[in-house]
């Protein structure tokens, strides 16, 4: 059976190295099907989708881990977030003519953002130049200036499927300078027909046939967005009765689009005036403890 959706990790016991991953089939057709933009800037999000997935797997949270690309070039901004359950989805900006190359090209002048937020605790940022071949490169940086940790990715994306894999050194052991880069060598003759078409079985024994390798079993993923109505709300309360009401005189409802998912909530006067009450009584509970 052809593995889809799906998250594999593996170990190379003996060497301290671990491995990720990915494959998005479903979960990847069904993210970018609200999104606008031409196949070059859907690429990019494909593979933005599979390193946010492998990244979310490489730390024990709860919560979600948002990869962000902004630049001033014609694609403008990227967003791909997995929460630590799996759940993907994403995002782009970009003009109808997007030109291909170097992330520069894509990007213009830009940065990368990975956020880490988790459900309890403060959110963590780490921020890199939006620089290099592509977004494997810009992540590897990220990893060796913010995380010190040796890592390696590959991440290809067309039409139909989205594919990764992901070397890393075990945080806590490390590994030995001639392993690494053997593996490292290994890992990269992979090709992007073999990421995106082989179950990760047949990958690992194509690339890794001399070496020792435990495989973990599969981890689902799919596309779920986290958008709400209580969400939404909240976002309408912070642009305050005044601007509200403006929007009302003039269009009779507010509507309100999610990007990542196309789901589309509407309000008229009343929905608007109950969730301005809301806030008041949520206002007054607070000032009386
Ligand atoms: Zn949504």
């Amino acid at each position: 059976m052809i593995e889809q959706d799906v998250l594999r990790r593996f170990l190379f016991e003996d060497l301290g190295v671990r491995g990720e991953w990915v494959k998005l089939t479903t979960s990847w057709q069904a993210s970018k099907q609200h999104q606008q933009g031409p196949q070059e800037a859907q690429q990019q999000l494909g593979q933005a989708l599979a390193a946010v997935v492998m990244l979310s797997a490489t730390i024990k949270f709860k919560g979600s881990m948002i990869l962000q690309a902004q630049g001033d070039g014609d694609l403008r901004t990227l967003v791909a977030q997995s929460t630590h359950d799996r759940k993907i989805r994403g995002l782009i900006r970009s003009n109808d003519q997007v030109s291909t190359g170097s992330l520069e090209t894509l990007f213009g002048q830009g940065r990368l953002v990975l956020t880490i937020e988790p459900e309890c605790a403060q959110p963590y940022q780490g921020i890199v130049p939006l620089q290099g071949r592509n977004l494997a490169a810009a992540l590897q940086t990220y990893f060796e200036q913010s995380e010190q940790l040796k890592t390696r990715l590959w991440l290809f994306a067309n039409e139909t499927h989205a594919a990764g894999l992901l070397l890393q050194e075990l945080p806590s052991q490390g590994s030995n300078k001639a392993d690494w880069e053997r593996i490292e060598i290994l890992a990269d003759t992979v090709t992007e027909q073999e990421l995106l078409e082989l179950d990760c079985e047949h990958l690992l024994y194509r690339l890794f046939n001399e070496e020792e390798v435990r495989l973990f079993d599969a981890e689902p993923v799919e596309f779920q967005c986290s958008c709400s109505r209580p969400v939404i709300e909240r976002t309408l309360r912070a642009l305050g009765s005044g601007e509200l009401d403006d929007i009302l005189k003039e269009h009779g409802t507010i509507q309100v689009g999610c990007e990542f998912c196309s789901e589309r909530y509407l309000f008229d006067r009343i929905d608007v005036e109950t969730l301005l009450a809301q806030e008041s009584v949520a206002n007054q509970s607070k000032t009386q403890h």
